[in-house]
């Protein structure tokens, strides 16, 4: 066993503090990576406060890793020491369907999250990216292409592939009219990723205040929510529309915005669930659907393809110590649009 520092949630109420913890030797399969950046995702806000109601204590959050490799396994193929590695959001997965090479591990039973989750064993704790190293079995570790920033290629990890996935697997491209709701972490590369496939991207936040970033990120349109004649003027536009959005709202305005046929996919993850009337959908044969994070294989897809078209997140790197006013400003979408903590600071 190694020691780790981290900061950790010891409590749903309390805000992270310093926290030391044990990491385990490196298996033959193993990499051990130091932790350079670590993004702030707000499903890390979710968790580490319960929102969800599915987290365990102490928490140390962080799934959006990227690093330094120190250490290789006898038995790893991948990796050397002195590359440049990211971690997600999951460490493990089931072997069953892993060794079936499905690529869709991250959906099967059995998947172990990067942090609020238990190692294979049932009982060890993971721990997550607000900490100096990470070992991790290299077929969970991603390649960073060299020509990005690790800094702003951290959010790839999750933001970054929580949008490609649905955009791959709903095939936006040229001629595809594509709404992506709420310009927050997730958002943001939505707007990046989806205008580099082709689609034509439209914003749809809740107020101006970042409509010119969006339009200089690559939307062709960007609308205010709070505008009730948003809803009117683009009633019967979307071919896919995505939502980000983490807090309670109406599906039904935004489903009239479908054309037939359409499919409006949440990413975001509310505390409570949503309600719809069946009109909302069966008028306009629509579809509304879910989608979470995307397998490995599809995550080194969509680096690579970030490092070919030069796409990272825009971020504002923080100090350690800084992560719990990060928090609060991420509640108050106050943040353009990615936090980083720099981890050389912890
Ligand atoms: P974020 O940076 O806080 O962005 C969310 C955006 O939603 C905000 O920037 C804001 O955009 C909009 N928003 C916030 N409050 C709103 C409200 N009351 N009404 C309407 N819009 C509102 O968060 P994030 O890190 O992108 O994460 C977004 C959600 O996705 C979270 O729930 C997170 O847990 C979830 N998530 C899901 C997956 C997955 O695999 N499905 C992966 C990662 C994260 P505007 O200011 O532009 O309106
Ligand atoms: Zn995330």
């Amino acid at each position: 066993m190694a020691l780790a520092r981290g900061y950790a949630a010891t409590d749903a109420s309390k805000p992270l503090e310093p926290f030391t913890f044990e990491r385990r030797e490196p298996n033959d399969d193993d990499i051990v990576i130091d932790i350079k950046f670590s993004g702030i995702c707000h499903s890390d806000i979710h968790q580490a406060r319960n929102e969800w109601g599915n987290s365990s204590f102490p928490m140390v959050p962080g799934h959006e890793i990227a690093g330094i490799v120190t250490a290789v396994g006898a038995k790893v193929t991948k990796f050397k020491v002195g590359d440049r590695a990211g971690v997600g959001c999951f460490v493990n997965s089931c072997t069953h369907c892993a060794t079936r090479d499905l690529d869709l591990e991250h959906y099967m039973p059995g998947l172990i999250a990067t942090y609020n989750g238990f190692e294979a064993d049932g009982v060890t704790p993971t721990y997550g990216g607000y900490s100096d190293h990470v070992v991790v079995k290299e077929g969970y570790a991603l390649s960073i292409p060299e020509s990005l920033p690790l800094d702003a290629a951290a959010p790839l990890l999750c933001a970054g592939i929580t949008l490609y996935s649905p955009l791959m697997h709903w095939k936006a491209g040229p001629g595809k009219k594509v709404a992506i709701v709420g310009m927050g972490g997730l958002g943001h590369m939505g707007v990046k990723i989806g205008s580099a496939l082709g689609a034509e991207i439209t914003v749809l936040s809740q107020s101006l205040s970042k409509q010119e970033d969006g339009l200089k990120l690559g939307a062709s349109h960007y609308y205010a929510t709070k505008d009730p004649e948003t809803f009117t003027k683009l009633a019967g536009t979307f071919d896919l529309i995505i939502s980000t959005v983490g807090a309670d709202m109406d599906l039904a305005p935004y489903l009239n915005l479908l054309k037939l046929d359409g499919t409006m996919v949440l990413v975001g993850v509310p505390e409570v669930p949503a309600s719809i009337h069946a009109f909302s959908l069966i008028g306009g044969r629509r579809s509304l659907a879910g989608s979470m994070i995307g397998s490995i294989k599809e995550t080194q897809e969509m680096l690579d393809f970030c490092g070919k078209h030069n796409i990272v997140s825009e971020i504002e790197l923080i100090r350690m110590d800084q992560v719990n006013e990060a928090y609060e400003r991420v509640i108050k979408s106050d943040v353009r649009y990615r936090f980083v903590i720099d981890m050389a600071t912890l």
